[in-house]
């Protein structure tokens, strides 16, 4: 977009950062500057607190349909600037159009969906066992949040965590990523037009994360974290929410079983693979990590796959045809180029790609590595990238305690027809969210998270809400 801001969005300004500093934003398929934006310090995101402290306690009596309306229209505004929104988020972060373009309608709908939750909050009201009491129930925001979120999907991550906030009544502060903070002032933009209050919604972009953030968790006035990003990142906010005993959501990382069993319809099995292994080019927590697949099939799987990844077409983003866009930046792709060598050292053959190409630009070919060696580093190390490692199997049981067997619990997807092994091996993996039969979970009416080292809470569904709600609970004598 021409006119995206650039500047920080604190109390309903735009402003520059307090000490000046800008950060750059580049095209990870050409390495090319494509924008400077403010760089937030310390100063600045106290500044973004007071404005989202005083606005808190106007903002909580707003009517739930005023709340309810803002969501709604930000979610028309977001649907009526599309392509422009599509360009923003290739330009910064590199994914196809026709994956931004999902991207956007997905991020869109967390409005659509949270402007509904909005004017569904209950209350309770009762008489207590004891007969002598009435016990009256009422969900209040939690109030000030920070809401910290990831570079791999700019817009969606960011209205996962913003429709519930606007809907419970909760104010925040937005930092993005430093590598794609955009789209998130283009959505900062679109929420100020849609009529959201000054104060309501601030959003700090900075490339020195620790020194903004760890203030406001210790400080005492923000009263809520909602995070997604790493496991590693996420471990260390936690024990910084814990002396200001500050409420947590955690969308962390995952390491995703795929498992195929040997009666799995193998074109399933191969279309789910391509969506659970492809979408954001690998760049997902929900991207198969590993592939478990049964040992009579695993041959004509991993030769259906790499014909299928073979195929596709890897380039710059903006460019019509192109399926695989460049990874984010050349430290993500430097991981991804180790954990291959590391697997091929181990044994694994190569199926297809496999080899970094020359020039500018964070590419990678789509590859698939069969007979895997199961002590690889791809099999305890999120992958992000676009690299299916297939390993086989011979029984049930041994294939769940091996897709169990790691810190992480956020999805997994299974493969099979019969419906009682379907819902067995399903219930018996240690997830928060499972495919059966799909690469595809994620949804806004469903209640996206993990279990384990993934995460704490859920975002989306009818509980997404609830993650900025409390109770109140009033005492009062039966007379
Ligand atoms: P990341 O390195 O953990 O960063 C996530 C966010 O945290 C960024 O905004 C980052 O900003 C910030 N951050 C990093 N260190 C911080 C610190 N010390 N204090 C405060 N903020 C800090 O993760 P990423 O590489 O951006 O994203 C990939 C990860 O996100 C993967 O593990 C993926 O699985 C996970 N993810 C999870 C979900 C889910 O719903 N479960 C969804 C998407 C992604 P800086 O970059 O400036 O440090």
């Amino acid at each position: 977009m021409t006119d995206t801001p650039t500047q920080l969005f604190i109390g309903g300004a735009w402003v520059d950062a307090a000490d000046g500093a800008t950060l750059p934003v580049d095209d990870p398929a050409t390495g090319e500057i494509i924008a400077h934006v403010a760089d937030a310090g310390p100063k600045d995101a106290r500044l973004a607190e007071d404005a989202a402290v005083q606005a808190q306690e106007q903002w909580a009596r707003t009517a739930p349909r005023a709340r309810s309306e803002i969501l709604r229209r930000a979610y028309e505004i977001i649907l009526d600037r599309t392509d422009e929104l599509v360009h923003l988020m290739t330009a910064e972060m590199g994914k196809p159009l026709a994956e931004a373009r999902g991207e956007v309608a997905y991020a869109a709908e967390f409005f659509r969906w949270f402007s509904e939750e909005a004017v569904r909050i209950d209350g309770g009201a009762g008489v207590l066992p004891d007969g002598r009491n009435r016990m009256l129930l009422s969900r209040r925001p939690v109030g000030p949040c920070l809401l910290i979120t990831p570079w791999n999907f700019p817009l969606a991550m960011g209205t996962r965590k913003i429709g519930p906030a606007i809907a419970a009544g909760c104010t925040m502060i937005l930092k993005p990523a430093p590598q794609t903070p955009l789209s998130s002032l283009a959505l900062a933009a679109i929420l100020k037009e849609a009529g959201l209050p000054d104060g309501v919604l601030n959003v700090v972009t900075t490339s020195r994360a620790g020194e903004v953030v760890e203030p406001l968790l210790r400080g005492g006035r923000i009263r809520k974290l909602s995070f997604t990003g790493s496991t590693a990142v996420g471990r260390l906010l936690l024990a910084q929410c814990a002396d200001a005993v500050v409420r947590t959501s955690m969308e962390l990382g995952g390491n995703a079983p795929f498992v195929v069993l040997e009666d799995a319809d193998l074109d399933k099995a191969v279309d789910g693979a391509m969506v659970a292994k492809m979408r954001n080019m690998g760049e997902a927590c929900t991207a198969a990590n590993r592939f478990f697949v049964h040992t009579s099939v695993a041959e004509e799987f991993g030769r259906r796959l790499a014909e299928r990844m073979g195929a596709l077409v890897v380039g710059p983003g903006t460019r019509n045809g192109v399926d695989v866009g460049p990874l984010i930046d050349r430290v993500g792709r430097g991981k991804v180029e180790e954990l291959v060598a590391d697997a091929v050292e181990r044994g694994a053959r190569v199926l297809v790609g496999g080899r970094t190409p020359e020039g500018a630009g964070c590419f990678y070919p789509p590859t698939v590595l069969a007979d895997v060696d199961p002590g690889s580093r791809l099999m305890d190390t999120e992958i992000f990238g676009p690299v299916a490692a297939i390993l086989t199997f011979d029984d049930e049981d041994e294939v769940i305690g091996r897709a169990n067997d790691t810190p992480w619990g956020l999805v997994g997807y299974v493969f099979t027809e019969g419906l009682d092994r379907a819902l067995r091996v399903s219930e018996r993996l240690e997830v928060g969210m499972v495919g059966l039969n799909t690469g595809l979970v994620s949804n806004p009416a469903a209640p996206f998270g993990g279990v384990k080292q993934s995460g704490l809470g859920r975002e989306g569904g009818r509980v997404g809400i609830d993650e900025f709600l409390e109770y109140q609970y009033l005492a009062v004598p039966v007379r």
